[in-house]
């Protein structure tokens, strides 16, 4: 599409800097909705250098972190299946889901709770009952599960490159290997500068996962990127793993600690823990897996999914950038109205984006949208 100029620059309605997980959906929702986009990435999506690589994200609807999350998976459930049918790929699977712990713990209890709230279906299961309808699990006596029907997985990298896609069909420019340095505000216009120029636009979103602090422009928020490692491991019994016998699982196996895991899709089984992580910088994060790393994940498997602790087949670093409540963050900038800022991560936000990217295009078309942004508006006052 040929881009208007402006003092020279090619300028365009909106730039969108960072094109992995809600990016690639912000690009593909203005672009279906007539918007000239521009769209810049540092690396090449999907790539595995932030945080939506790893083959699998878990997806599920009874939200066990606050009911308010609901309403957001139900539409994004909507949106993942348009794209399956507009792209033709398979970008879902049902699995069912797990929700495993102590009674009384925020995982089990918040998930009842946003069970009944939506009046979602449901079963709660006894640890015995979970170890004989799902062998592979084992969790101990005393503990209980939520069991939801229609959790499953997601598959990031297919999931981003089908945004990506449909964006570039509806005419977005899409530029990979082109960080944005930093952003000058032009009164009604943001100017972004970039490895290899300069752009205008009308509005700016910022999507830039981890890296989103260094895009602030002095507005402090207090995002914490983590290192996080995702492990696959040789079942010693297959057939216990497969998908149709084996559900997503998410624990919290002590209090306040927690690991997940998903049934072998061929590549192994795959487990994390979720945080316990150190705080990390994305431009020299800690790449490779340590021994360490290992044992840690290891103890668990053995505890719980004692046929899931065979050789280890491949493991890999990615980040999560965490607010301290872990709830999402999606604001426009406290001192530049025209530059949105969408930070929902906290290791939870995958499945959401393609709501998120509808959300945003809702924000930059029409400054409102119909979903409540309450608990993700800013809430820290950097
Ligand atoms: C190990 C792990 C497991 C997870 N499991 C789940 C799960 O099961 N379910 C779930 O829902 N969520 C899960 N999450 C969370 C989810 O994956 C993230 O919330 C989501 O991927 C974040 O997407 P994002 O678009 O913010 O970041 P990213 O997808 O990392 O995208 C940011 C993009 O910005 C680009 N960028 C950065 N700086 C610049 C710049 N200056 N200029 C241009 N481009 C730039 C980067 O290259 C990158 O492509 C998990 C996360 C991790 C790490």
């Amino acid at each position: 599409m040929e881009q208007r100029r402006s003092g020279g620059l090619e300028r365009f309605d909106v730039i969108i800097i960072g094109l992995g997980a809600m990016g690639s959906a912000a690009a593909c929702h203005l672009a279906r909705r007539g918007q000239r986009v521009l769209g810049l990435d540092r690396f090449a999506p999907p790539h595995a250098l932030g945080s939506s690589h790893g083959q699998t994200r878990i997806i599920r609807e009874a939200y066990h972190e606050h009911p308010a999350y609901v309403p957001l998976v139900q539409r994004a459930y909507e949106l993942w299946s348009e794209l399956e049918r507009q792209t033709g790929r398979t970008l879902y699977r049902k699995t069912g889901g797990l929700m495993i712990g102590n009674p009384g713990g925020p995982v089990v209890d918040g998930a009842k709770r946003s069970a009944k709230e939506h009046s979602l279906a449901h079963e709660v299961l006894s640890a015995a009952e979970v170890r004989n309808r799902f062998p592979a699990l084992q969790p101990a006596d005393g503990m209980v599960a939520v069991w939801e029907p229609r959790a499953g997985i997601l598959f990031p990298e297919i999931c981003i490159d089908a945004h990506l896609t449909i964006a570039r069909m509806q005419s977005a420019d899409l530029r990979g290997d082109e960080p944005a340095l930093s952003w000058v505000d032009e009164g009604d216009d943001v100017k972004v500068i970039t490895s290899k120029g300069a752009y205008q636009a009308g509005q700016l979103v910022l999507t830039a996962g981890s890296w989103n602090p260094s895009l602030l422009q002095g507005f402090k928020l207090p995002l914490a990127v983590e290192r996080q490692v995702q492990f696959w491991f040789e079942p010693k019994h297959p057939v216990h793993f497969q998908p149709e016998r084996c559900p997503i699982h998410i624990w919290e196996h002590e209090s306040g600690r927690f690991f997940y895991g998903f049934p072998d899709l061929g590549e192994g089984v795959k487990v994390a823990r979720h945080h316990e992580g150190e705080i990390a910088n994305p431009n020299s994060i800690r790449r490779e897996v340590l021994p360490e790393d290992v044992e840690a994940m290891r103890r668990v498997v053995r505890r719980f999914l004692p046929d899931a602790d065979g050789p280890m087949r491949s493991a890999v670093v990615c980040m999560y950038t965490n607010t301290p409540d872990s709830h999402f963050f999606i604001d426009r900038h406290p001192a530049q109205p025209q530059v949105l800022i969408a930070s929902p991560c906290s290791g939870h936000g995958f499945k959401f984006s393609s709501v998120i990217g509808e959300v945003l295009a809702d924000l930059v078309s029409e400054k409102r949208t119909r979903f409540d942004l309450s608990l993700f508006r800013n809430r820290f006052h950097g």
